[in-house]
C-alpha cells in the first residue's frame, strides 16, 4: 500500500507542508529523475555533505538551464516516519524536501499490512518505540517490541533491564504466554544484538509463535522473519564504516542454523531487492506528475547496496566517493555508469547528458 502521494502540480509556492516550503507550481513532468542514497551521499552521521545542498538546490531550478528535475531519496535507513526522515533532511540540507519523496528500508514494507494487519507482530530495531509507531502509522494493528517482552519477563534477557523511554502503556496487561507472533519485523538496527537475537529466536523457534515454549520439530519454519535492509556496513562521521543490519541478520542466521540444523528462511528489502525499486519507480512516477521517466540516475556510495540494485534494475548507477567507497578507480565488484567525487558532481554531471540528449533530438 503506497502512502498518498501529491501531485506536483497541484502545489502552490505558498503551500506550506510540515513547516516547509513545498515544491514550487507547474513543474513540468521530466523524462528523467534522481534517486539519492542519504547516508554517505547527502550527510554524514550529523553533519552534512556540503556539495548535498547545491546539488540539492541545482534540481530545485538553481542551474544554468533553469530545470527542475524531480527526485527522490532512497535510503536504506530509517527507524522513523517518513515524515520525520524528510523533517531531518529538509533541516539539514536547508531545502525543502516532501515527505512523498522519501523513500525508507521499511517503506515497501507496508505492502504486508494486508497480510499481517490484525496478526501479532514482533517489530525489531531502532529508538525506544520508533518502529512501533512506524509500524502502526503502516496500518500494523497488532505490534510489540522486544522491549516489551523483556518487560513481561526480566529473565527473557537477564544481563540488563529495558530502557524506562520505551515502557509500553499497556506493559501492565501483556501476557506473551497468550499473544502468538504472525511474524517478525526488523524495521531497523538492533540496539542490543543480544538480547533480541535471543527474543526473535524464541519467536521463531516457539510452538505456533508463542514465546516461552518451543517447537519438538524446526525443519519447518512457521514464523516468517523480514528484514529492511541487508547492508553489512555502513557510513558515518567515524572514520571507519560500522555494522549494519545485515551483519546482525548473518549473526541471527548463524545461531539459527547451529541450533537448529537448518537454514533461517527469510525476506528482504531495501536497496539492491528489485521490490524496493519497483516501490521507488511508483513513487517517482506519483512525483512526475504520473509519468514514468524513461532513465532514473541512482546516486550510492555503497557499490553492494546502490550501485548493484540500480544496475540490476536498468537504472543509471552513479558512485560517489564520499561514503563508504573512497577506493580509486570504479568499484571491482559492482562497476557504476560513472564515479564522481561528491554528490554536486553527479548531479552536474547527469545534467550534461541530459542537456547533450536534449539538444541531439
Ligand atoms: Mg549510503
Amino acid at each position: 500500500m503506497l502512502p498518498r502521494l501529491f501531485s506536483l502540480s497541484n502545489i502552490t509556492a505558498t503551500t506550506r507542508l510540515h513547516g516547509y516550503r513545498a515544491f514550487s507550481s507547474k513543474v513540468a513532468p521530466k523524462n528523467y529523475a534522481f534517486a539519492f542514497d542519504i547516508d554517505g551521499v547527502l550527510i554524514k552521521g550529523k553533519r552534512t555533505i556540503p556539495e548535498a545542498k547545491r546539488a540539492i538546490r541545482m534540481l530545485n531550478g538553481d542551474n544554468a538551464h533553469g530545470r527542475h528535475v524531480p527526485f527522490v531519496l532512497l535510503t536504506n535507513g530509517g527507524g522513523v516516519t517518513e515524515q520525520a526522515k524528510a523533517e531531518q533532511i529538509s533541516n539539514m540540507l536547508d531545502v525543502e524536501i516532501s515527505p512523498d519523496q522519501v523513500i525508507l528500508s521499511h517503506s515497501p514494507m507496508q505492502a504486508l499490512v494486508e497480510q499481517y494487519k490484525n496478526k501479532n507482530v514482533l517489530v525489531v530495531g531502532g529508538k525506544d518505540r520508533e518502529c512501533f509507531h512506524v509500524a502502526k502509522k503502516y496500518g500494523f494493528n497488532h505490534v510489540f517490541i522486544p522491549d516489551d517482552i523483556h518487560h513481561w519477563q526480566a529473565s527473557v534477557w537477564p544481563f540488563r533491564h529495558p530502557s524506562r523511554d520505551s515502557i509500553s502503556p499497556d506493559a501492565a496487561s501483556l501476557d506473551f504466554s497468550k499473544i502468538p507472533f504472525g511474524a517478525v519485523m526488523v524495521f531497523h538496527d538492533s540496539r542490543d544484538w543480544g538480547r533480541d537475537i535471543q527474543i526473535m529466536l524464541d519467536a521463531i523457534c516457539a510452538e505456533n509463535g508463542v514465546v516461552g515454549t518451543q517447537k519438538g520439530d524446526c525443519k519447518v519454519q512457521e514464523v516468517p522473519v523480514y528484514f529492511s535492509n541487508t547492508d553489512i556496513i555502513w557510513s558515518t562521521e567515524f572514520p571507519v564504516p560500522r555494522l549494519a543490519q545485515g551483519s546482525f541478520k548473518m549473526a541471527l542466521e548463524n545461531v539459527y542454523h547451529t541450533l537448529t540444523g537448518t537454514n533461517l528462511q527469510s525476506t528482504s528489502y531495501g536497496k539492491p531487492y528489485p521490490t524496493t525499486y519497483a516501490y521507488a519507480e511508483r513513487v517517482i512516477e506519483r512525483i512526475n506528475d504520473g509519468k514514468k521517466p524513461s532513465r532514473i540516475y541512482a546516486v550510492g556510495d555503497n557499490p553492494a547496496a546502490d550501485i548493484k540494485g540500480a544496475n540490476n534494475y536498468g537504472w543509471t548507477s552513479v558512485l560517489v566517493r564520499t561514503g563508504v567507497f573512497q577506493e580509486p578507480g570504479n568499484s571491482p565488484h559492482f562497476p557504476a555508469h560513472s564515479v564522481c567525487q561528491h554528490v554536486e558532481e553527479a548531479v552536474e554531471w547527469v545534467l550534461q547528458q541530459e542537456e547533450d540528449k536534449e539538444k541531439k533530438a
